[in-house]
């Protein structure tokens, strides 16, 4: 026969399991959602990667733009100049400089060219990846609305059960409950039942003497492991 406060130690114990459980619950949580944020952002800076790599090669564009347009002004101004000189010597220095400023003009437009074609590649680089961004980013945050309710949920519950923890504490003699949160703090399983006559954590033997002890309601460290041990 157990005694009634043997009976309520060994409840607190199995309910203390119970919040225990939902303590690491609420870490795992925690953890999957500081990794999903981990993942919100690195995505975010995929993308800004992406955008980054469009912006410069639309200024590259732009930038090419402005050197031809320079370059066709002076073309024309040149050719202007060239119609109106008679001069022989002058002419034939005006038509060089023409021709160079031309060559420089055709190299130009082989580059803008390049240019244009990168940054149509990119724009569809930029297209696919938005798209995917807008995905994957919107499925994240869907995860981390549903981990963050699920925390709230398991951390209401363990509220409620620490409420009833208190109430469950009382009668239990407080030698008991010293040793217990003595151990609890180092292992998960800080009191267990005999098992054939042995620590059910460790497997050490007890004494006929501590089993007798035992047997008449006693409380006992396990000399192996230290854990509380008692008859199931
Ligand atoms: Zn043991």
């Amino acid at each position: 026969m157990k005694s009634i406060e043997f009976q309520r130690f060994i409840d607190l114990v199995t309910f203390d399991q119970t919040l225990v459980k939902i303590e690491r619950d609420i870490e795992k949580s925690q953890e999957i959602q500081e990794s999903l944020m981990l993942d919100i952002e690195r995505l975010q800076a995929d993308f800004q990667d992406v955008k980054n790599a469009q912006l410069q090669a639309r200024k590259a564009v732009d930038d090419k733009e402005l050197a031809m347009k320079i370059l066709d002004v002076k073309e024309a101004d040149l050719k202007i100049k060239l119609a109106a000189i008679c001069n022989q010597k002058e002419y034939k220095s005006l038509e060089k400089e023409t021709l160079a400023v031309n060559a420089q003009r055709m190299e130009q437009e082989q580059q803008l060219l390049t240019l244009w074609n990168k940054l149509d590649g990119l724009a569809k680089t930029y297209d696919f990846k938005h798209k995917l961004y807008d995905e994957q980013a919107a499925q994240f945050q869907a995860q981390v609305e549903q981990t963050k309710n699920e925390i709230a949920s398991l951390q209401e519950q363990l509220l409620a059960l620490e409420a009833q923890r208190l109430e469950k504490q009382q009668h239990i003699p407080q030698e008991w409950l010293d040793m217990y949160v003595n151990m609890k703090g180092r292992v998960n399983n800080p009191v267990v039942a005999l098992v054939g006559d042995a620590c059910d954590a460790c497997f050490y033997s007890v004494t006929p003497k501590d089993l007798q002890a035992l047997r008449q309601n006693k409380m006992l460290q396990c000399k192996e492991c230290y854990r509380l041990l008692y008859i199931a």
